[in-house]
């Protein structure tokens, strides 16, 4: 297997796409942020109170002035959120992914990070609250390093699903194997102009994906002029390197575009966002994300397969959150089925398609930063 560093410069393939960005710098996304804060109380461990509930910051301000005080409180209680929700989150979204759960139940490996992770998922199965054991699948991740081990960082999610889905890989192989794409490598067309397939062919060595990142912002501009494009179109457009020059006629007309062998039974969309858009514009493109995905499409023939969105796991305000949605179903004709809110693990709503639009395309949209894709 690949080491942590191809793992994540593979998560961030598709970022050599956007103009003028050197293929060795990912894009600096909303979510990548890294957010260092230091308090003088200790607030980590804590859940933070439930809406409605006064902030303790009232009661016995000492050395700070109230004011601060209470600001101070806050933001500790948004820290401790940090540091949890995003893989509360996560769970919630591979719980959805019902190839994940099922590939995890096949994996009866004792590790720190696969036991915590099994509490986790049993609590999702149950409506349940699971913060002890999401706390120690925090700390168990905590020392393979990263954001999520350290005090008041930022943990991102994609970050955090590539350090999960790493150590799943020793712990829970098939788990781990449920979300990595096989054989996936740059694929140069002939020439558009004169036809030449001389240099046609792959043009690097294939390689395991487990998130593909797509750049929003360049899927909301291909959006704006493309004619009638599904979201696979957009994705392959948005991941395609520039053309290259062709041998024949020397015009750069040779387009280069990603190809997959495999495509994994859970794909992973990793939106990377570098600036929030309208509401709108969210909307509009989660509406085309959550149409059937067609993997022969999205890989330009080589992986036939068409996905449907489960689950996405969305960030606003330093806080994620998930919708998840069961899994498609034969028996199940009221398909599609409704979505569900969970906010650290809590359902905080459902709704149908409009309600999910609604809720991401408000004055401040959520983001949607992973689409969690199962083969149908
Ligand atoms: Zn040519």
């Amino acid at each position: 297997m690949s080491s942590l560093e191809s793992k994540l410069a593979a998560a961030s393939l598709g970022t050599a796409a956007v103009e003028g960005q050197p293929a060795a710098e990912p894009l600096k996304s909303l979510f990548a942020k890294k957010k260092k804060k230091k308090f003088g109380i200790k607030l980590t461990q804590e859940r933070p109170k439930e809406k409605g509930a006064k902030p303790r910051a009232a009661a016995a301000p000492t050395t700070f002035k109230a004011a601060d005080y209470a600001s101070s409180a806050r933001r500790g209680a948004d820290v401790s959120a940090q540091n949890n929700c995003t893989l509360e989150a996560l769970s919630v979204a591979l719980y959805a992914a019902r190839a994940f759960r099922e590939g995890f139940a096949r994996s009866p490996g004792s590790s720190p990070v696969a036991d915590a992770l099994r509490e986790v998922l049993a609590g999702v199965a149950s409506n349940d609250v699971p913060s002890a054991a999401n706390e120690a699948l925090r700390q168990a991740l905590a020392t393979r390093g990263g954001a999520i081990g350290a005090a008041f960082a930022y943990a991102d999610a994609a970050e955090v699903l590539e350090l999960l889905l790493d150590a799943l890989e020793r712990d829970a192989p098939h788990a781990a194997a449920t979300c990595t794409s096989v054989g996936y490598r740059l694929v140069r067309k002939p020439c558009l102009l004169c036809g030449d397939d001389s240099a046609a062919g792959p043009v690097a060595e294939t390689r395991d994906v487990r998130t593909f990142s797509v750049n929003a912002a360049l899927v909301l501009n291909l959006l704006a002029t493309a004619q009638s494009p599904t979201f696979a179109d957009l994705f392959r457009e948005a991941r395609a390197d520039a053309p290259v020059s062709c041998r024949a006629c020397g015009e750069r007309a040779c387009a280069v575009s990603g190809a997959m062998e495999a495509v994994a039974p859970v794909l992973i969309v990793n939106l990377t966002w570098v600036s929030t858009p309208e509401g709108a514009a969210v909307a509009q493109l989660v509406r085309g994300a959550l149409l059937p995905f067609d993997a022969g499409v999205a890989f330009d023939g080589g992986a036939a397969a068409t996905y449907l969105c489960v689950a996405t796991v969305c960030f606003k305000g330093d806080h994620y959150t998930a919708y998840a949605r069961p899994p498609p179903s034969a028996v199940d004709l009221r398909y599609p089925p409704l979505w569900t809110l969970r906010d650290r693990f809590v359902d905080r709503g459902s709704g149908d398609l409009e309600w999910l639009l609604g809720e991401l395309s408000g004055a401040k949209p959520k983001l949607p930063s992973l689409m969690v894709y199962v083969r149908v």
